[in-house]
């Protein structure tokens, strides 16, 4: 059976090694357990990571925002914190809508300057979907786009919110594709884009792309519309099955979320948030406030990062038995959480898995 596509290592090549080793043998990561079902999800992780003796020492930070010269911000100790470990594991963080702090989630995206977010998405051999060969891995740009957090009223009813594209953002993100898709052997990188109508902005995207394949001619390189690839994924998801798709900011997020649809939801769907100097593991979902404090999460999302995050950091024989542990639990399908069509409580599906180990 194949493995799950969650690594920076399919080939044993470690792209990037990241994590500081103490006198005990041990990683310190901090922890950010996250809103709603954040804190339970995180529990598991530190269960199934303690069952398998992985070498990971968790360290707690909070990330309660504060206001400092009209910005958000996080406490110094968490920055400090997350910069000495330079490896990170988060749960969801909520987010008030239309009003309120800016997004945690890019706060911490700019204040470490993780410039590439990695969404995996592979079928899960258990788990009944319209399609049983999901295999895809996009990569988003993470900084700017529309996400640059700059909006302003011109009038009353009238509101402006830029889209910011810069050459150095965009090669930085199309260099770091190219380069996974080397390290991981998926030797096709594919840009996505509305350079149709965003002219200029996309348009600017593209080219560096098209620039920046000159330097990788062991990967083939082509473009297309966003459009055109959501009506063809969904239709056919085979095609993309040995591509990396690289796009802006708000593409990504988007079609990333599309295919977490096409395996089953976002329980099961993780993330890395990739910078030069540290780098944050999280799910793609969110806080889920309607079933948290039930035990009813599932925390398979969160785990599936703890596992790219363990990759990243060389730990690939844990990482390998733990991701085994899970996936043969999922296809067993005798102890799934409820949005898999199981009765399993998180604790009890975490159980199951450490029984595999
Ligand atoms: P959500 O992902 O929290 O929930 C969407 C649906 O999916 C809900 O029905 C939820 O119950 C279900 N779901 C999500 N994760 C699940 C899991 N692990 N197991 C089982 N079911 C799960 O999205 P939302 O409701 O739009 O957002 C809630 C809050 O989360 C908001 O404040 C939002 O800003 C925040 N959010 C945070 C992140 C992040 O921290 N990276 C990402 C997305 C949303």
């Amino acid at each position: 059976r194949r493995q799950y596509a969650t690594d920076f290592s399919e080939k044993d090549k470690v792209a990037k090694f990241h994590g500081q080793k103490g006198s005990d043998g041990l990683y310190t990561v901090s922890l950010i357990e996250g809103d709603g079902i954040g804190p339970e999800i995180s529990q598991s992780v530190k269960d199934i990571f303690a069952a398998a003796q992985a070498p990971i020492k968790w360290e707690p930070v909070d990330v309660t925002p504060t206001l400092k010269d009209g910005k958000t911000t996080i406490p110094s100790e968490t920055i400090e914190s997350i910069q000495k470990n330079k490896v990170a594991l988060k749960g969801p963080l909520a987010t008030p809508i239309g009003k309120g702090h800016v997004s945690l989630n890019l706060t911490l995206r700019r204040t470490f300057n993780l410039f590439a977010n990695v969404r995996p998405c592979r079928s899960i051999a258990g788990y009944k979907t319209p399609y049983d060969n999901v295999d895809t891995v996009l990569i988003r740009e993470n900084t700017e786009g529309e996400y640059s957090g700059i909006e302003h009223v011109v009038v009353d009813g009238v509101v402006q919110s830029i889209k910011l594209i810069t050459r150095e953002a965009s090669e930085r993100v199309l260099r770091f594709a190219f380069q996974y898709a080397e390290d991981v052997g998926r030797l096709k990188v594919r840009a996505v884009h509305k350079a149709t109508i965003m002219k200029m902005s996309d348009g600017l995207f593209l080219g560096t792309a098209e620039r920046v394949s000159k330097d990788f001619p062991s990967v083939e390189f082509d473009a297309e519309l966003l459009d055109n690839t959501c009506l063809k994924i969904v239709t056919d998801p085979t095609p993309y099955n040995d591509k990396v798709l690289v796009m802006p900011n708000l593409y990504g997020d988007i079609l990333s979320d599309m295919c977490a649809g096409l395996i089953g939801g976002l329980g099961l769907t993780p993330s890395g948030n990739i910078g030069d100097e540290c780098s944050i593991f999280e799910a793609v979902h969110g806080s889920a406030p309607d079933i948290a404090g039930k035990a009813l999460a599932n925390p398979t999302a969160l785990l599936l990062s703890s596992i790219m995050m363990l990759r990243h950091m060389g730990l690939t024989d844990h990482a390998q038995r733990i991701e085994t542990a899970i996936f043969d639990t999922l296809a067993e399908g005798k102890s799934l959480t409820g949005d898999l069509g199981g009765k399993a409580k998180t604790h009890e599906y975490a159980g199951a898995i450490i029984k595999r180990l």
